[in-house]
């Protein structure tokens, strides 16, 4: 792994400066709700948060968060978030607060919330992307990916124009990996760990020493119902990964969803105690052999139903533990 990742810096050396010059704005749809972006506390680390909901011309597509880290020897950038538009604007803030060169932008997980503004930094930097392994699954639209890319395109071709149009495309990764890589760059070290397939099949996190800050991505989604609902979720590696975020012990985190703490213990809770919580009602109806709309109708759920993005994700989420756990009956 180390040697993949010598061989790419040279690379980045070697790639011709792109647009970096040009000095007029491109083409994409301006945004009409800026992006905030913040600064963890006496750190060069800046991050934006989305606003919850699901992704819709209300809000631009701004609900996922993103960040980048800034050390003398350039940027760091943890996801881009979900329209080429938004990329430009992260890529706006960083070049407001840092003439370094933008180094790497590691995707969490490659879901367009997550990923459309990659085309902003292609085409006006020289980041390298790195990825998960399964990330691959994404652009070649496999059957098993967590959600299919051409699908989704269209989809939000529709529900975010003019943001996301017909010149929106799917960067794919440049180098991707397992398990674990280790970047050092500026006298900071990041990890990238792979904890997946959790909420997709390519979930990475990324911590930063240090600094003891955490992007945690999907797997963890301050107050907010997540989304499940795909052939690559996999509650029982989701629980090992909110376990390995707590066993990183990490002084501040920023998720993927929802609001950065200080308080890791707490981020993960809201998570954790849903994720365990539908897996309990859903794994006594398994055992019961109860059929789903009947367990699903008699659970409460009032506990959940005033968060954001329940009405969309809860019954869908239900749904796929519903079968993971009628899935591994069977395995016994
Ligand atoms: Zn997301």
């Amino acid at each position: 792994m180390k040697k993949l990742l010598r061989v790419t810096v040279v690379a980045w050396a070697m790639l011709p400066l792109p647009l970096l010059a040009q000095s007029k704005a491109p083409d994409y749809a301006p945004l009409t709700r800026p992006i905030t972006v913040d600064q963890v506390p006496g750190k060069d680390i800046f991050y934006s948060i989305g606003s919850p909901g699901i992704p819709g011309k209300e809000n631009e597509g701004n609900t996922s968060n993103a960040g980048y880290v800034v050390t003398p020897e350039g940027v760091v950038v943890f996801d881009v978030l979900g329209t080429p538009s938004l990329g430009w604007a992260l890529l706006q803030d960083i070049r407001k607060r840092t003439d370094k060169d933008i180094r790497y932008i590691v995707a969490s997980h490659y879901h367009a919330d997550h990923i459309y503004g990659l085309q902003a930094f292609r085409d006006h930097s020289r980041a390298v992307i790195i990825a998960q392994d399964h990330s691959g699954d994404y652009s070649e639209n496999k059957e098993t990916a967590d959600e299919r890319a051409e699908v989704r395109l269209e989809q939000r071709r529709e529900a975010l124009a003019p943001w996301v149009d017909e010149h929106t495309r799917v960067i794919p990764p440049d180098i991707t990996f397992a398990d674990k890589i280790t970047i050092t760059l500026g006298g900071k070290r990041f990890s990238l760990i792979s904890a997946g397939p959790a909420h997709s099949s390519s979930d990475i996190m990324m911590m930063v020493e240090p600094d003891g800050v955490l992007f945690a991505g999907d797997i963890v989604q301050n107050g907010r119902i997540p989304f499940m609902n795909s052939d690559d979720v996999s509650t029982t590696h989701w629980l090992q990964g909110l376990d390995e975020v707590l066993a990183l012990n990490p002084k501040y985190i920023i998720p993927g969803h929802g609001n950065p703490s200080a308080a890791a213990k707490e981020a993960i809770a809201f998570t954790r105690d849903y994720i365990l919580y539908v897996r309990k009602a859903m794994s006594e109806a398994v055992a019961n052999w109860v059929d789903f709309d009947t367990a699903y109708n008699s659970t409460d759920w009032s506990k959940y139903k005033d968060y954001p993005a329940f009405e969309s994700n809860n019954r869908g989420n239900a749904y796929r533990i519903f079968l993971e756990l009628e899935a591994s009956q069977f395995k016994k």
